[in-house]
This record gives structure tokens, sequence and C-alpha cells, in this order.
């Protein structure tokens, strides 16, 4: 029987996987596809990211710097508001589909089990185990462990086998490239859909990202906008790779039971003010592995709190940064002429919106 086995080899999984192994545990990963593949993400993080990966791999992860962003309350070619560290990057565009291979690595060197082509179908809790029924090129076969970890994205199969709750809200993401380079330090958003906003995403060699991401219900066909918004940048005919995926906004009240437990989008931990979730997941993951003992299902509960405490008022305040996205207009004219400029703000971090380094950058211009 293993201590725990993982279903899904994303960042929090990967993560979770290899910091469980280290810990001296019998960690089995489960991957449904190829590690990192399909794409359904930008990619775009803070540098926090590079606390996570081996140091040899960065060189082979980073696209570009990016030093701010540029709002625009209308699309392209609209006024645009300049908020920017001076003398920093904020954020990098990272190879997703390589930062997952990567970690899913890290976790294979610290002694997890990864297997890839393996999709779990079925998740059964008993008192002292759980079963899963996993299916893969060799057939079906039933895998015990003593905890299982749900990191199988936002439509997780776990969360449902576990009885769990969803996420708030979903919403509707549309990315693709543009193949030209494109080394600008600023990416670009345009606060022009309802419930959230589109993005333009400058990833050096890797070229442009154009991106979208609404509340399906609120705001009618989310493809129609995102061929609308790709029109007016006059890159319609360029662009490439196109993909889709949903993002989970706001936890669900409970992401523990018995002998189980959610992290990453299974567990809606992202940014509701980003949708950005690769960060948020690692740190509930480390949260899981420093608090769960797979012999004492009792520890599940430390870590229902922990993560929490980790994440809890950094996810609240984003929720009100993204009730900004739908104020009028003028007010959100204002409020970017008021605030933009050099900040020092942490983009995984609203809470920071009242440290000393933002009021020194908001005061001292
Ligand atoms: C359009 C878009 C843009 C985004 N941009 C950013 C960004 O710039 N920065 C950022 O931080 N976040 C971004 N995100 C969010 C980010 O992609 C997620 O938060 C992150 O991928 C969460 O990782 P995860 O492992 O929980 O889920 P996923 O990445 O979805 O991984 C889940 C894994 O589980 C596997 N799986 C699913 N079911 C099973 C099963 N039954 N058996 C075995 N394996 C299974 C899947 O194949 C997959 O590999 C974006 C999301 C979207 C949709």
């Amino acid at each position: 029987m293993h201590d725990f086995a993982v279903v899904g080899v994303g960042p929090p999984g990967a993560r979770f996987a290899r910091r469980a192994a280290e810990r001296g545990s019998d960690v089995v990963a489960f991957e449904r596809g190829e590690v990192g593949k399909p794409l359904a993400c930008s990619g775009h993080v803070s540098l926090d990211v590079w606390a996570y990966v081996p140091g040899d791999a960065r060189e082979r992860l980073h696209q570009n710097d990016v030093y701010g962003a540029r709002f625009h309350a209308g699309g392209p070619g609209s006024d645009a508001h300049e908020f920017y560290y001076a003398d920093r990057p904020v954020s990098n565009a990272v190879d997703r589909v390589e930062l997952d291979r990567v970690l899913a690595g890290a976790a294979a060197d610290a002694g997890a089990d990864v297997r890839p082509g393996h999709t779990v179908t079925a998740v059964r809790e008993r008192p002292d185990r759980v079963e899963l029924d996993v299916r893969s090129a060799g057939g079906t076969e039933t895998v015990e462990a003593r905890m299982v970890a749900g990191c199988d994205g936002p439509r997780s199969r776990v969360r449902a086998e576990l009885g769990l709750p969803n996420p708030d809200e979903f919403l509707h993401g549309v990315l693709a490239f543009d193949p030209e380079p494109d080394h600008d330090d600023f990416v670009d958003v345009h606060l022009t859909v309802p419930g959230f906003f589109a993005w333009r995403i400058p990833r050096g060699e890797a070229g442009v990202e154009y991106g979208l991401a609404a509340t399906p219900d609120a705001s009618g066909d989310v493809t129609a906008r995102f061929d609308a918004f790709v029109e007016e940048y006059g890159v319609a005919d360029r662009i490439e790779h196109r993909c889709s995926g949903l993002i989970p906004i706001g936890p669900p009240a409970r992401v523990t039971t018995e002998r189980g437990f959610l992290l990453g989008d299974a567990a809606g931990m992202t940014k509701p003010f980003t949708g950005g979730g690769i960060l948020y997941g690692m740190t509930a993951a480390d949260v899981a592995a420093e608090t769960i003992d797979p012999t004492d299902p009792s520890t599940l509960a430390a870590f229902e709190t922990g993560w929490r405490d980790e994440l809890g008022t950094e996810i609240r305040l984003g929720r009100l940064l993204r009730r900004g996205y739908d104020a009028p207009r003028p007010i959100q004219e204002l409020g970017m002429r008021l605030f933009s400029g050099e900040i020092g703000v942490h983009m995984d971090r609203p809470s920071t919106l009242f440290s000393r380094e933002q009021l020194a950058a908001l005061f001292g211009r």
C-alpha cells in the first residue's frame, strides 16, 4: 500500500509528490496524458516560481522579463495606464509545458513513482485506505493508498468521487500565439470583458500571447469575443496554437475528507483577480506535505486550516480587487489615473497594497 496516491501531475501535484517523497513517504502519481500537455495556461508568474524549480532549469524555462502592466479601460489603441517596478522585473513569462516537465522530473528524482498515461477513473474511501481504479494502455488496475491527493484540475474527478463541493465559479479562458518575437517589458490588460479581462503577453523569442477569460453566462460567446480582440490587434491572420481552459474562482468551504484532499485548481486555489493558480497551488502543496501524516487522518484538519491561513486573506482581497473590473468606465479611468506609476505590490499578494513598499512608491512620485 502506498502512503499517497496523487491524481494529476500539474504544478501542485508534482510539487506535493516531490515534497512528500522527500519526507520519506511512498508516493505514486498518476497523470492521464503526457505531463504538461495539452497547454491551457499563460505561464505568467511572479519571480517566486524560481524557488520551486531546480536551479539548472531556469534558463530553459525563462522566456521574458515583465516589468509592469499597461491597463486599458478600452481595447487596443485606447489610453494606457502603466503600473510598474522601476528597477526589477515584476514577473516572468515561462514555458509552461516545460515547467510541468521539470516539476514532475523533480518529483521523480525525489523518489515519487510518476506514471504518465494513467487515468484515475474511480476513487473509493475505506476506513483504513483509499482504492483507485486506474486505466492505462496495460489495462485497468486497482491501486491502494493511505490517502489520495486530488490534483486533477478544475473538472476534478477526485473532487466528485469524494463528494466535495465545487469551487464557486468557473471562468472560460481562451488564448493563442503570434510567433513574431517580442521582448517588450510590459503586458497589456484590457478591462473590456464583463467580470474579467483580455490580455497581451510578450514572450520574447516565443512570440506574443493573446488571451481572454470571462464568465460564460455574463459575457456570451467567449470565442467570438476573443476573435474580435485579436482582430482589433490586427493579428487575427497570424495567431496559432489556439487553446482554452477553465479557471476556477473561489475555493469551496471544504477540500478534505476522511482520507482525501484537494490541491490546486481542483480546490479553486487561484487568484480571483488574475486567475493565476500555479503558485497558490504549489504553496498549498507545501502546506499539505508539512501537515499531513498519511498514517493519521486527523492531520488533514491541520491542512484544511493551514492552507487557508497561508492564502485565505489574499484570495479574499483578490476578490475585492476583481470587483473593480466591473466598475463603470469613468470610475475605472479615475482609479487607474490615481494609482498608476511605480508600484511596490507583489503580484501574488494583494495584501501588499498596504505594504510599506507600495505606500513609498505611491507617495514618493
Ligand atoms: C487561459 C488560462 C490562462 C492561465 N494563465 C495562468 C498564468 O499566467 N499564471 C498562472 O499562475 N496560472 C494561470 N492559469 C491557471 C493555471 O493554469 C492553473 O491554476 C494551474 O494549471 C493549476 O494546476 P493544476 O495541476 O491544479 O491543474 P491542471 O494544470 O489542470 O493539471 C491537472 C492535471 O491533472 C490531470 N488529470 C485530470 N484528471 C485526471 C485523472 N482522472 N487521472 C489522472 N490525471 C488527471 C490533467 O491531465 C492535468 O495534467 C491559467 C489558466 C487558464 C485556463
